[in-house]
């Protein structure tokens, strides 16, 4: 029989707000353990949540940039289990009435069509505490309790079903990522569980219409960690169905060493959260003028401003594609191509020498030395063949090196491109003079060589030489 998979992800991201969900403490990440707390985090009896207006205002743009509908009026629930992190008894969520809800966000799925992955809601709660089971208190029969993410700020962003492969959900979360990067609301880095992601998955024979019994996957910390974990899940729960089992419903934890999941509780089938609306926080109003001013105040997000690279720039797509991967990386592009001569040779720099450098120091565009004005320069003396792609790659090192401009580092080092044809002729017959047994060769037909005589004219001119009028030159001598 043939399977397919059905996956559905609940995605929790950490809002970058200077202060907590309820409360003032600083929502920042680290520090002493419990050296960010407050009254309201640590539950004490008495004391009232306020909601920080930051916090809606990035899950409102959040909502936006993934096509929801936001609600006028949402209210918070309390959620209750008992953990010891948990210092209230209850997190303070959202059930009936969340602040965003219908959306969706496009995936290519494996036959090429592009599919639409369902969003169910999005909704605002705050974060727990840490349980830290460090093996010097394990070795004490003690776990200690770390209150700092406590009431640090989340939305969970909830998807229906729809997802029928893994790499689509690579896709899925590639695409949050980007977006909660773009907006600025998150840093999205999964290894350090500001972003974080639940994967239910179940199988069915392709063509049944009712769900399969799912399982929930978590612990993974990074978006391939997802895929992989998914991967091995449908294939255990594939070999599980055609030896006669029956998938178990529980929650599994990835165990990326080893690559397997391995089972953490077997879920019960009704939790009793017993929700209910929490009487010490008023319903969240977003009126239309707020609404429309946070609408005004989203940047143009990647879908868009990959398209308008495309048409604006004439990148071809898979440029677009890379440059607006980051913000900051498409800021820098798009300030580098207004001012130099041909986008399209921008962005080959980009992604080539400049990614290079970035990815050898281990740095982000923002840190790079060179404005983009700098690198326009730069390339409009390649582009204008003043100086060779070959020395334009060696000037930038020397950019990198000093701080001196393109212009500055070609003049004072007489590097400006030999174009000059009866200079370059009287090179070609110099090299071939020192290598007739390859010039005899080459005339003979083995047009290899032109490649090694084009490097020895390169060669004897320092790279100067203005290859393609080397190549002219060498072509004429042949016929
Ligand atoms: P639970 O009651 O376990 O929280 P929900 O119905 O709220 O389950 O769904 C949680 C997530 O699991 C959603 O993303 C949903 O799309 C997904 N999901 C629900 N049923 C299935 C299923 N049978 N197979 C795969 N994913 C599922
Ligand atoms: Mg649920």
């Amino acid at each position: 029989m043939k399977y397919e998979a059905v996956i559905g992800l609940e995605v929790h991201v950490q809002l970058k707000t200077q202060s907590k969900i309820f409360s003032a403490s600083s929502a920042e990440f680290g520090g002493d353990a419990n050296s960010k707390v407050d009254p309201v985090v640590i539950g004490m009896p008495g004391v009232l949540p306020v909601l920080n207006k930051k916090v809606v205002e990035y899950a409102v743009k959040m909502g936006m940039a993934t096509n929801c509908t936001i609600a006028r009026h949402s209210i918070f629930a309390r959620k209750h289990y008992f953990y010891p992190d948990l210092p209230k008894g209850y997190q303070i969520s959202q059930f009936e009435e969340p602040i965003c809800e219908h959306g969706f966000i496009e995936v290519n799925a494996d036959d090429g069509e592009a599919r639409k992955i369902n969003i169910e809601r999005i909704h605002l709660e705050e974060d727990a505490g840490k349980s830290v089971h460090a093996e010097e208190y394990v070795a004490k029969n003690e776990t200690l309790i770390d209150l700092n993410r406590a009431g640090v700020p989340l939305i969970e962003i909830v998807t229906e079903p729809d997802f029928r492969s893994p790499q689509e959900v690579y896709q899925y979360l590639t695409k949050i990522r980007q977006i909660v990067r773009y907006l600025e609301i998150c840093d999205g880095n999964m290894d350090e569980g500001s972003m974080r992601c639940d994967a239910n998955v179940s199988i069915r024979p392709v063509g049944q219409p009712e769900l399969g019994t799912k399982t929930e996957l978590k612990n993974m910390n990074s978006i391939r960690g997802v895929e992989r974990a998914l991967e091995y899940e449908i294939q255990r729960q594939i070999s599980a169905v055609a030896d006669g089992e029956s998938i178990e419903q529980q929650t599994l934890l990835w165990n990326a060493n080893k690559n397997i999941t391995v089972a953490m509780r077997s879920k019960e089938y009704a939790h009793d959260y017993r929700y209910f609306p929490d009487p010490d926080l008023v319903p969240v109003l977003v009126s239309d003028e707020w609404r429309n001013s946070i609408a005004e105040s989203l940047p143009e997000l990647p879908e868009a401003r990959k398209n308008r690279f495309m048409a604006e720039f004439k990148l071809p797509e898979y440029d677009a594609t890379v440059i607006t991967e980051e913000k900051e990386l498409a800021d820098y592009f798009e300030k580098a191509a207004l001012t130099s001569k041909d986008p399209k040779i921008t962005s080959n720099w980009i992604m080539g020498d400049v990614s290079r450098i970035l990815n050898d120091g281990k740095i982000t565009i923002s840190e790079f030395s060179v404005p983009p004005k700098g690198l326009a320069e730069l390339i409009n003396l390649v582009a204008d063949g003043t100086i060779s792609q070959k020395i334009g790659k060696q000037v930038l090192d020397e950019i990198l090196a000093t701080g001196a401009s393109a212009q500055k580092i070609v003049e004072d080092k007489g590097l400006v491109q030999i174009s000059d044809v009866s200079a370059i002729e009287s090179l070609v017959d110099g090299v071939l003079a020192t290598h007739p047994d390859e010039f005899a060769r080459f005339k003979n037909g083995e047009m290899k060589l032109m490649g090694f005589l084009v490097g020895q004219i390169m060669r004897a001119s320092k790279g100067k030489v203005n290859p393609k009028i080397a190549n002219e030159i060498l072509r004429k001598k042949i016929e």
